[in-house]
């Protein structure tokens, strides 16, 4: 009767346990999703970890705003920004998350985009496409971005290729489609119009949203690796 009780209350006990455990996971995951739910565009997490894995996770969490342009982003990039050769497959590019790394041309400042490094490392061999459909919206010289493009799609993502070598012949306001032919890799910029040489041959690219007249970077180096099977083939060498 006794071993019956003391079997009894063990159970009894074993089972609040167990209920305590759960709700309280339950209560901490809350809280825990609820931090992406007020999340803002300039949320430094949100920016730094833009379109990763760990993102994806929670993705049906996030604030409106921050899912708007995750999903906008997902759907509109369709292309790798730099082809394959179908000539000479020792022609490519790596990357690397280089997320607010240091840069001190004008000043210390975080690295706001991510840097295809050349294998190759000559200008004007490695041509650039657009990664989406959109519109022109600046073309020219930077002092930073040396010869820079920057394709606006029809969401209002601004995407900004710099230190281009020269220019496919696209002018302001011209309509792209994803996977057109830009212009060539170099290394221009970091000094008045035509400088180049201060910097290895590398395609800077950078992803932005504006928001009250305030513009906000996120971390192209995500969206970069789910494009990676995405390579057009063009015939360079
Ligand atoms: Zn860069």
């Amino acid at each position: 009767m006794r071993i019956k009780k003391i079997i009894k209350m063990s159970l009894l006990l074993f089972f609040l346990v167990f209920l305590t455990v759960i709700l309280n996971g339950n209560i901490t995951q809350t809280v825990h999703l609820q931090k992406y739910n007020k999340m803002k565009l300039v949320d430094s997490w949100f920016r730094g970890k833009f379109s990763s894995k760990e993102m994806l996770k929670v993705k049906d969490h996030l604030s409106p705003e921050c899912k708007h342009l995750l999903q906008n982003v997902l759907k509109e990039v369709k292309y790798f920004p730099v082809p394959e050769s179908e000539e000479d497959d020792t022609l490519d590019v790596s990357f690397v998350d280089t997320w607010q790394a240091e840069r001190n041309y004008q000043g210390k400042r975080g690295h706001e985009g991510t840097d295809l490094m050349a294998s190759e490392n000559l200008r004007g061999l490695y041509p650039i496409v657009s990664m989406t459909d959109g519109t022109v919206t600046n073309i020219g010289w930077l002092e930073k971005g040396g010869y820079r493009i920057g394709i606006t799609s029809e969401s209002g993502i601004y995407y900004y290729y710099a230190h281009l070598e020269s220019y496919a012949g696209q002018k302001k306001g011209d309509i792209v489609k994803a996977g057109e032919f830009l212009g060539y890799m170099g290394d221009s910029g970091y000094g008045p119009e035509g400088t180049v040489g201060k910097f290895a041959v590398h395609l800077h690219l950078g992803i932005y949203v504006y928001r009250g007249g305030e513009e906000i970077s996120v971390n192209p180096y995500f969206v970069l690796l789910h494009l990676k099977n995405k390579k057009l083939k063009y015939a360079y060498s």
